[in-house]
């Protein structure tokens, strides 16, 4: 990162917060990365590494050989991380009472885990933090599961055998439709929509900073690599969340005195 260069947008960007009046954070994998979880469509990430043509809601619940290739997977995910100073960050600004809400494509649950309220999150995709058996409806938390997962290749629902099914979006399923009208009432109410570590290019979670310029609010991008909604952009910073969403909360406390 080109601090020198960067110093600018921070102060841009703390500005903007500190004016807005529904300031909504979006992230995707790029803020998770630095605490350890692999992306999904960068090359080493998981599409590298599992098929991704074995991954689909129907398959899961017809095939055994398709439940233990997700199970393979969800043990990949559910390895101990902790949040990165990025998710501290946004935290801290949801605390501040800057940021109104936090949109994720994540399902790692590791905006809660640094502190953002449950109220102010919608996850599109689900989280990986509760099971849910698809015969009798019980619920299990990770923890449970990773216990269960030491003994059992696919695990199995412990009262009633059922499938157990992380309550994640598989392709094939629809996004949670009440997740998803909180999030587009959220995007279309924003004045400022911050996007951090999403490429926007999975549909339809892509479509919210589009809601977003549609009614009028400033975009600003944070991700590493360029995104297409750059040019409609009022800051664009390509480096790494961990690193510049410390330096903006700072330079928004520095305003606040
Ligand atoms: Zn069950």
């Amino acid at each position: 990162m080109n601090l020198e260069a960067d110093e600018n947008r921070f102060s841009q960007i703390a500005e903007l917060l500190v004016s807005s009046r529904h300031a909504v954070v979006f992230t995707g994998a790029g803020v998770s990365t630095e605490s350890g979880i692999p992306d999904f469509r960068s090359p080493g990430g998981i599409w590298d590494r599992f098929d991704q043509s074995a991954f689909d809601y129907s398959s899961f619940l017809t095939s055994s050989q398709s439940r233990l290739a997700h199970w393979e997977l969800f043990r990949t995910l559910s390895h101990r991380v902790e949040p990165n100073p990025a998710h501290f960050g946004v935290a801290e600004l949801c605390r501040l009472g800057l940021v109104k809400a936090v949109i994720t494509q994540n399902i790692d649950n590791l905006h809660q885990r640094a502190g953002v309220p449950d109220e102010l999150i919608m996850e599109l995709h689900g989280s990986m933090k509760n099971f849910t058996c698809l015969r009798c409806h019980a619920k299990y938390p990770l923890d449970k599961i990773e216990v269960i997962m030491q003994s059992a290749e696919v695990p199995e629902c412990p009262h009633c055998r059922g499938i157990l099914k992380p309550d994640v979006v598989f392709f094939g399923e629809s996004l949670p439709g009440d997740t998803l009208e909180r999030a587009v009432f959220n995007s279309r109410a924003s004045d400022l929509f911050i996007v951090i570590g999403s490429t926007l290019a999975v549909y339809p979670a892509a479509y919210m900073p589009e809601y977003a310029l549609a009614s009028g609010a400033s975009l600003v991008i944070i991700n590493l690599t360029p995104t297409p909604m750059d040019s409609q952009a009022s800051a664009v910073i390509h480096a790494r969340a961990g690193e510049v969403i410390p330096e903006i909360v700072r330079e928004v406390k520095r305003r606040s005195g």
